[in-house]
């Protein structure tokens, strides 16, 4: 009997060793084609088997917070610190980035706390018509308001999270009271009521319906070096303007990653964690996604090394997530749809 207890035991412990697949789940709000090629090349070279799913930033936290425990992510990839934040609020991300990861990171661009760490930045900059504005007209977020800008602005709407931490930065730097004023400006600025997304500001800045756009740096990457030439043409009449460059720098955000709560491959996590923040998963992952590396060893992509160096605002993104109910309501007591 022992020697069977023994025997089976001995069965019992060894299985697992068999069993086991070295895996990581990522939920990501990238899209596939833009984050499948560097995950292929990590599941080759560390031999971790990498479970994608993709969708909508917004559906996949719900997604993770309807799952609770059961949830089989992971890891959440997605953009906009805000987001971040509001993933570690609804109690569904652990505090589980290391020291060595964060040693890698400007700190700026990842959360005190360690729920989350920056993968690739973007700035929201101003682009302006090349026929029609000179960009010694422009110079900071603040004097967008400005009149002589009266319906010549085109931005999207206010419940877009990349506005609503555009806005949240401005709170920090200037107060409560002074970014309202300032909403109330800017609202009075623009050309029409808010429609579309980034994109489709650069293009009515393109058919002469404003002259000036809010816009992520990606965007506009994007366009120029996408496949649709009427998209290409467009990106063509626009220029770039670096906003604050004399005092705090133009806004900046991220995307990111975070380790959920649930995750059952915590170690395979912040191994992937750790290779997407390699200089070869920089270079490739920061150009395939017309992003800025968050790493100096990787290279910048074509596009983005013409557009210069900027001074980017050096602000700890956590507190974009902090400041968003404040900058949603502002944007709301300003009229800003
Ligand atoms: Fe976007």
């Amino acid at each position: 009997m022992k020697i069977f207890l023994t025997g089976f035991i001995t069965l019992v412990l060894s299985l697992p060793v068999y069993a086991a697949v070295e895996e990581v789940n990522i939920y990501s709000a990238r899209k596939e084609q833009l984050i499948k090629p560097i995950l292929d090349r990590f599941e080759k070279q560390s031999g971790i088997k990498v479970n994608l799913i993709t969708g909508k930033a917004d559906a996949l936290l719900k997604r993770i917070e309807t799952e609770g425990t059961n949830t089989p992510a992971d890891i959440l990839i997605t953009t906009d610190a805000g987001r971040l934040h509001r993933a570690k609020t609804a109690m569904v991300l652990q505090p589980a980035i290391t020291p060595d990861i964060e040693k890698i990171v400007p700190s700026n661009l990842q959360d005190p706390d360690h729920y989350w760490i920056g993968l690739t930045t973007r700035s929201r900059i101003i682009v302006y018509a090349k026929d029609r504005v000179k960009p010694s007209e422009l110079s900071t977020y603040e004097a967008l308001s400005d009149p002589k800008w009266k319906k010549r602005l085109c931005i999207r709407s206010s419940n877009n999270i990349y506005n609503q931490s555009l806005v949240a930065s401005m709170i920090v730097h200037k107060g409560e009271q002074s970014t309202e004023d300032w909403a109330k400006g800017l609202v009075k600025n623009f050309a029409r009521k808010p429609k579309g997304g980034d994109r489709d500001q650069i293009k009515a800045v393109a058919a002469g319906q404003c002259d000036i756009a809010v816009v992520n740096t990606y965007y506009l990457a994007q366009m120029l070096n996408g496949k649709d030439s009427t998209q290409k043409k467009a990106a063509e009449q626009v220029a770039v303007f670096w906003p604050n460059q004399n005092d705090r720098g133009a806004h900046i955000n991220i995307s990111g990653i975070a380790i959920t709560k649930a995750s059952k491959n915590k170690e395979n996590a912040l191994k992937l964690i750790r290779y997407l923040l390699s200089p070869e998963a920089q270079t490739w992952y920061a150009e395939a996604n017309n992003e800025y590396p968050v790493i100096k060893e990787a290279t910048l992509s074509k596009t983005l090394k013409s557009w210069g160096q900027f001074h980017s605002d050096s602000l700890n993104l956590k507190e974009l997530g902090e400041y968003n109910s404040q900058a949603v309501r502002i944007m709301d007591r300003a009229g800003w749809r």
